[in-house]
């Protein structure tokens, strides 16, 4: 049967190529960090370290088995997982990166007429993944670079599937406290799923900030976000992971491409896990090299927001493109976000020796 938008072509007619989804029109394309033969990268939240101990090995042993499918549910790593966290191995699920998980949820919550609500600037994926699900996005401004709960609540409405709480916040590096994420979590109606997306809660240095571990008790609304990319520099290897609610998580599931995460992901992320310790003093020396490349920033003058992960936001507004390519032009590959500011993660102590001279350079 013809339907009304089928079209009968004859040979004479230019033939016009497949028809694509309207919803795809405009929609940007994700940015990976730039990076350049020999220079210092700092623009894409990489550990500057390689695999942890033991981890080179495992993921080799386990690439004799590459004529294989991989484990389908990564039952080891998710077992490790749920002991971790403290929850069962249903409520976790083990994803192609976090940014794969992100895209499984809003598909599983989001569609057509659905929002899903987040503020901006933050991590690049969500309006991306929100769009491509034919989803309609409400991005709430940060304020002074920070998640605005009050600002969030009140954007929320009867069409809202999902809120995302980048904590702490990608570029900006600041962190909402325990009060105010309490006050976010308690605003939002219970049939609304809310993910706190922690791909840096590693580095978070403040007590007052918590871990969502401790947050999910009695709020079987709330999912959390972690990777293997960034503390535990397997980012080549994509692995992250979901912890939600039974019933989310099954969800979740549904919404998965089958084996998504290589069999060598899965041994190289439970490996890392076991090295957990390496990972914890890797992350001290970031966390202490971020404290010296603020203060340096901010004696330098550079309007720069304590942050809690392993990078740093310049508030350059403006500024923010002419500051980058100064950097790129002594080497150093940073990331701006035109109009806004720039993005510099925390590299090896030399890295960020050449980042400060620049810095230094450009302030004049
Ligand atoms: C890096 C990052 C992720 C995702 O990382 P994966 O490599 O896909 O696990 C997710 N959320 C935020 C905010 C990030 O910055």
């Amino acid at each position: 049967m013809a339907t009304s938008d089928q079209v009968t072509r004859t040979g004479a007619e230019p033939v016009a190529g497949p028809r694509l989804r309207p919803a795809l029109e405009g929609l940007p394309a994700y940015r990976p960090g730039r990076s350049r033969a020999g220079a210092i990268k700092l623009s894409s939240n990489e550990s500057p370290y390689g695999p942890l101990p033991g981890v080179v090995e495992r993921a080799a042993r386990a690439l004799q088995d590459a004529n294989r499918y991989p484990d389908i549910a990564s039952t080891a790593l998710a077992e490790a997982l749920a002991a971790l966290h403290g929850v069962s191995r249903d409520e976790v699920v083990v994803g192609c990166g976090s940014v794969t998980l992100c895209q499984q949820i809003v598909n599983a919550v989001a569609g057509p007429g659905d929002e899903v609500a987040y503020c901006w600037r933050s991590f690049e994926a969500y309006p991306i993944l929100v769009t491509v699900a034919g989803a309609s996005s409400v991005q709430v401004p940060l304020v002074q670079e920070a998640y605005d709960p009050a600002g969030l609540l009140a954007s929320l409405s009867e069409r809202t599937r999902l809120v995302f709480v980048c904590n702490p916040n990608n570029p900006t590096g600041t962190a909402l406290r325990r009060d105010q994420l309490l006050e976010l979590l308690d605003g939002i109606p219970a049939d609304c799923l809310v993910v706190l997306d922690e791909a840096y809660r590693e580095y978070v240095a403040d007590p007052e900030v918590p871990d969502g571990s401790d947050l999910r008790a009695g709020r079987p609304n709330v999912a959390l976000l972690r990777t293997f990319s960034k503390a535990y520099g397997l980012a080549g290897l994509r692995v992250g992971y979901c912890v939600a609610g039974p019933e989310v998580a099954t969800a979740i599931r549904r919404t998965q491409v089958p084996f998504g995460v290589s069999t060598v992901g899965q041994a190289a992320a439970l490996a890392s896990l076991e090295a957990s310790a390496e990972m914890e003093r890797r992350v001290a020396e970031v966390v202490a090299e971020r404290r010296r490349v603020r203060d340096a920033l901010v004696g330098l003058g550079y309007p720069v927001p304590p942050s809690e992960a392993n990078f740093v936001w310049l508030a350059l507004g403006q500024r923010a493109a002419e500051f980058a390519s100064g950097c790129e032009a002594r080497g150093i590959i940073v990331r701006p976000f035109a109009g806004d500011g720039v993005r510099v993660t925390i590299g090896s102590p030399a890295e960020n020796d050449a980042f400060l001279a620049a810095a230094a350079d450009l302030a004049r």
